[in-house]
């Protein structure tokens, strides 16, 4: 189990720095990271020297079985979120607390400013996100294990694949297996683009066949003790068409060169670049127009990310996805996707589908 009074007492030591009394968790994947619980409509309230937990009536079992010994205040029926925040900084007597940002609404915020009078709200903005950006030993095995249990899963639909099959079904599929091999379900909802569609970097699921052209790119991952992984294949199901072998070649030098750049201190836009270089050089670079990746870890798209402009540096623990595409509207596109590990060396490829065209051939 990860230390989760650890994890309090780092932001602990952060929000002195900043001079922040409190923090008001309220961004539920943030609880989940600081405490263990994983239920929902709850806020947790940091201070200089306890955490307390505020939930209500349904997770009373669940609170005691993810968070023992954590303090937990459930207020009672009747009684509203702001009214039980309210009451909980004023019982600490705190002057000042910490909001997050991206995740307070406006809504509550008035409330909590009527109800906690004499409490100045500081909005803070990623406070818990970049200390979740650097993974343990715990939370790196369970990305292992989610990395091992969508490739399991696509393993089976990669041999089941037939003409008929529709990109709903395969991705109802994936759901499955990724069930049967002990995950807890997918990450998100799989892209299973045919053909053209494959052109759509977030394409929505249709009733298209397989047989319906001679590719399909599939975009999927898997969610197992909390952790997710993210990658992306493309599958040829038909001929090969020349075009496809042509750009699958300048996607996947152009991941391997930016995974050859990753280390501890690489500029995370220089990683981007790296990408983009070669399909520059290639002659696509309008073909390109997503950023290169994205961490994972709790959330599927969490921070760091590998983009133009991102001017920080890589550090080992960091786990990021490198996703180079290219896309043809009304044609299709390419996208290989894998999950890599900073590590203090420089890197680790976590997932292990074959690249190699060939492998990715099926007829
Ligand atoms: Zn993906
Ligand atoms: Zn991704």
């Amino acid at each position: 189990m990860p230390d989760f009074q650890a994890r309090r007492e780092k932001l602990r030591r952060r929000l002195k720095k900043a001079g922040i009394e409190a923090l008001l968790v309220t961004d539920t994947t943030n609880v989940t990271y600081l405490t263990g619980f994983t239920g929902d409509d709850s806020f947790l309230l940091v201070t200089r020297r306890d955490a307390l937990l505020l939930s209500d009536f349904r997770f009373i079992e669940q609170l005691a079985e993810e968070c023992p010994g954590l303090e937990v205040s459930i207020r009672k029926v009747g009684t509203e979120m702001h009214e039980a925040v309210g009451a909980a900084l004023q019982a600490c007597k705190l002057g000042s607390v910490g909001i997050e940002a991206t995740s307070m609404t406006v809504d509550l915020l008035e409330r909590l400013t009527q109800q906690a009078e004499g409490v100045e709200f500081v909005p803070t903005k990623q406070l818990v996100e970049q200390f979740r950006e650097i993974k343990d030993r715990d939370e790196i095995n369970a990305i292992r294990d989610a990395v091992q249990i969508a490739e399991r899963a696509f393993a089976v639909i990669r041999a089941a694949l037939c003409p008929e099959q529709t990109e709903k079904q395969i991705a109802h599929e994936l759901e499955n297996q990724i069930r049967r091999f002990g995950g807890d379900r997918c990450s998100f909802t799989p892209i299973v683009g045919v053909g053209s569609r494959g052109a759509l970097p977030h394409a929505v699921l249709s009733d298209r066949q397989i047989g319906d052209s001679d590719f399909v790119l599939i975009d999927w991952g898997a969610r197992a003790s909390l952790y997710v992984s993210d990658l992306t294949r493309v599958l040829v199901t038909g001929k090969i068409p020349p075009k496809l072998e042509k750009i699958y070649d300048i996607v996947l030098r152009a991941q391997q060169a930016a995974i050859d750049a990753i280390r501890p201190g690489a500029v995370m836009q220089e990683v981007d670049a790296a990408a983009r270089q070669v399909i520059e050089d290639a002659g696509h670079a309008k073909r390109f127009g997503h950023s290169l990746g994205h961490g994972i870890g709790l959330q599927v798209h969490e921070s760091p990310r590998l983009a133009a402009g991102q001017q920080r540096t890589l550090k080992a623990g960091m786990v990021v996805t490198v996703e180079p595409g290219i896309y043809f509207p009304g044609w299709g596109g390419v996208r290989i996707e894998d999950d890599v590990l900073v590590t203090r060396a420089g890197h680790e490829v976590l997932s292990n589908v074959t690249r190699d065209f060939a492998d990715c051939v099926l007829s």
